[in-house]
């Protein structure tokens, strides 16, 4: 099959041709024919994730047909249209009996702990714990614009901050985490600001639902102004991009019993931001993470989004190739337009 692999971190991948991928008992493997392109492919094509061994195949958040089932496969064949949550679960450890299997001891991530989805087709694990079946009318593109960055906005405001009608949310960032959890707040009734340090992405903010936007490089203290508009603070606070000055702002801009969500990834120089933890005691604050969703509360999701409520076609940004893969992937750092850019070119 034709696969983008880098052989080592940092040096642009190569496409190159590598063996099909056979399932395990468990698995099955997936003709991939939507890929998200991800700023987490980006931090593992950099050498930040531990996971990753060399060579790799990026990819994990995307949608396509099973091509073929392992022996224990029990609800799924060959043919049906599926997508993933980013984190594959094992089904059968103390988390995922829990019902917790975003937090899966045992869990693989295709693209991190093995091959993932830059490629003609994609292994995943553990396939009846996993695999979640597309709707009809949902297109390849836009499924598989849900397995990361939608999923786990949808469990950071609905599932961990709670997020109820009324209520004050801010969200830091708005790349494709930070407008999903935009558009995710609102329908549910919630008063969302957006925080941004580029115009049009916080005009695709506003147009998605957000009631006000602040661009962080115009205003002297981002905290003050949110606290401005809100009179106090938000209930709920979202740090959709993941750096400790965004995770900074965003606890101090929550009201007393308020929540901070991490959502976006803090990983090598930014991994231990300096929290204010005297804030966090003396307003009883909650900080909480939040990482991916299980396969079986896609189905919440999926009624909101049959239902016209959630609409995540529209945080579409550009289709590319497999090929363009390549140059999307290694200049996401400094170049990274509006929406989310997938791959429906193999
Ligand atoms: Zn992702
Ligand atoms: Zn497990």
């Amino acid at each position: 099959m034709k696969a983008v692999v880098y052989e080592q971190f940092a040096k642009a991948p190569k496409i190159m041709s590598v063996q099909d991928p056979t399932p395990e008992a468990h698995g099955v493997v997936i003709k991939v024919e939507a890929t998200g392109v991800c700023r987490s492919d980006w931090h593992g094509w950099m050498g930040h994730d531990p996971d990753i061994e060399l060579p790799h195949v990026p990819g994990h958040e995307f949608a396509g047909v099973i091509e073929a089932v392992g022996k224990d496969v029990k609800s799924f064949k060959v043919g049906d249209r599926v997508t993933v949550p980013f984190v594959s679960a094992c089904g059968a450890c103390p988390e995922c009996h829990g019902g917790n299997h975003q937090v899966c001891g045992n869990q693989t991530q295709p693209g991190f702990t093995h091959w993932g989805s830059f490629a003609e087709y994609v292994t995943i694990h553990h396939a009846d714990v996993n695999l979640v079946t597309l709707p009809e009318a949902m297109d390849f593109a836009t499924a598989a614009s849900l397995g990361c960055r939608f999923v786990t906005s949808f469990r950071a405001v609905v599932d961990q901050g709670k997020v109820s009608a009324g209520q004050w949310v801010a969200v830091y960032g708005c790349g494709g985490v930070g407008l999903s959890a935009i558009m995710i707040a609102n329908s549910i009734g919630a008063n969302v600001i957006a925080v941004d340090v580029t115009e049009d992405k916080l005009a695709l903010a506003k147009s998605l639902g957000a009631y006000a936007t602040i661009n962080a490089l115009q205003v002297p203290d981002v905290a003050e102004a949110i606290k401005e508009i809100t009179r106090g603070g938000v209930h709920v606070s979202l740090d959709a991009l993941g750096h400790p000055t965004t995770c900074i702002n965003s606890i101090k801009s929550l009201k007393k019993l308020g929540k901070h969500v991490q959502v976006g990834l803090l990983l090598a120089d930014h991994a231990t931001p300096p929290i204010p933890m005297n804030l966090v005691i003396a307003h009883e604050l909650e900080i909480i993470g939040s990482h991916g969703m299980q396969a079986f509360r896609y189905d919440a999701m999926l009624a909101m989004i049959k239902s016209g409520k959630l609409r995540p076609d529209k945080l579409l940004g550009r289709t590319i190739s497999l090929e363009e893969s390549i140059a999307a992937l290694t200049t996401m750092d400094t170049h990274n337009p509006p929406g989310v850019t997938v791959v429906t070119h193999f």
